[in-house]
């Protein structure tokens, strides 16, 4: 098996953005004038302070509007409740955030989430997926991931931003919906917080005051999860989150099929949860740098070396040690999204 070609600057900041950009010149290869160009990222949550900040894409969006591509900033819409539920407040946090850099926001699954093409897959979990349509129709796609931890990858990066973040509501759903959380209902102090979260009326209270979970309305958001301050629900740790991380993968897959596309990872800002979490983190890993190439497995597999060599330990085990990420990459590999071997150039 050939190795594929792995880009890598040591420190993330603008500056190296823009000398990893310019050594490998790859805007004249991947894209046309008028081409319409995706950059694929994700605005933070509101209240997520951790994401990668507006201004570190200055680099890419000058250069896209030197060559006259149409580029536009883009994500989909979440199926929890919060600021990015719908594509007006959606757009409204995008600007909030910094967003605002000379080149359209564009939610790519529409104003309610239900904008999207099938696209024929063929694999193991889907026939079709469900991909939101101002992606699918994107001449390019370039993906803009912050590298970090998450509850059920283990890690989150170029994979987990194509799957779940290229996929409609929708199909958001079906990633999901494995997963329903363990309850224990005895810590339950009534509060309804869950209750009013929760986007498919799964919940309520009993006439003691106590929850009651519907697993045929539950979607496996794991919104309540992180709302519950009493730790009612948590997520069943057995293999649920392996078919979540697979479901996933064939997303990434329909995400990228027939596109060209170009996958960068900054690993920075580096948190043990994900940018969908409503407060504030610390992040727990040093800036470590940008890691770029054009296939998303050896993006992700180099990305998860250099965090682990410059520690000399596995660090997103340690964050989720109930999660073995490795599923989401080997069945990558396995289904021929990309190549886990890779040569690693650095700038
Ligand atoms: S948020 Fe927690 S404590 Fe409040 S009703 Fe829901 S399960 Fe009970
Ligand atoms: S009950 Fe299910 S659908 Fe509702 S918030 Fe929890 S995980 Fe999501």
């Amino acid at each position: 098996m050939n190795d594929t070609q792995v880009y890598f600057v040591r420190k993330a900041s603008v500056e190296n953005f823009k000398k990893i950009l310019e050594r490998i010149d790859f805007i004249n290869d991947l894209i046309n004038p008028k081409d319409f160009v995706a950059l694929k990222t994700h605005f933070g949550e509101d209240g997520c302070n951790t994401f990668i900040p507006a201004e570190f894409y200055k680099p890419i969006v000058d250069l896209l509007l030197k060559k006259d591509a149409l580029a536009f900033f883009t994500d989909t819409n979440t199926i929890y409740v919060g600021k990015r539920a719908n594509a007006v407040e959606h757009f409204m946090l995008a600007k909030r955030h910094g967003f605002d850099m000379g080149i359209p926001i564009i939610i790519a699954d529409g104003i309610k989430g239900n904008d999207y093409v099938e696209v024929e897959i063929n694999l193991r979990y889907f026939k079709k997926a469900k991909i939101a349509s101002n992606i699918y129709y994107s001449d390019v796609l370039i993906c803009l991931t912050h590298f970090k931890g998450h509850m059920l990858f283990g890690f989150a990066g170029s994979i987990k931003n194509l799957g779940m973040g290229c996929a409609a509501r929708p199909g958001k759903y079906l990633l999901h919906n494995v997963l329903k959380p363990k309850v224990k209902v005895e810590k339950c102090r009534g509060c309804g917080r869950c209750v009013s979260y929760c986007p498919v009326d799964a919940l309520s209270l009993d006439n003691q005051n106590k929850i009651i979970l519907d697993t045929s309305r539950c979607t496996g958001c794991a919104e309540c999860i992180h709302i519950c301050l009493n730790k009612v629900f948590s997520i069943p740790w057995d293999l649920s989150y392996k078919e979540v991380q697979e479901r996933t993968v064939e997303y990434a897959y329909a995400a990228v099929k027939n596109k060209k596309s170009l996958f960068i990872n900054f690993l920075f800002n580096i948190t043990k949860d994900c940018d969908c979490i409503n407060k504030n983190q610390i992040p727990a890993i040093e800036n470590l740098g940008i890691v770029l190439g054009f296939d998303p497995v050896s993006v992700d597999y180099a990305s998860l070396s250099i965090v682990n060599e410059y520690y000399r330990k596995d660090i997103f085990k340690e964050f989720w040690p109930h999660i073995d990420y490795s599923y989401q990459i080997n069945y990558a590999q396995e289904i021929g999204l990309g190549k886990k071997k890779y040569t690693l150039r650095e700038i």
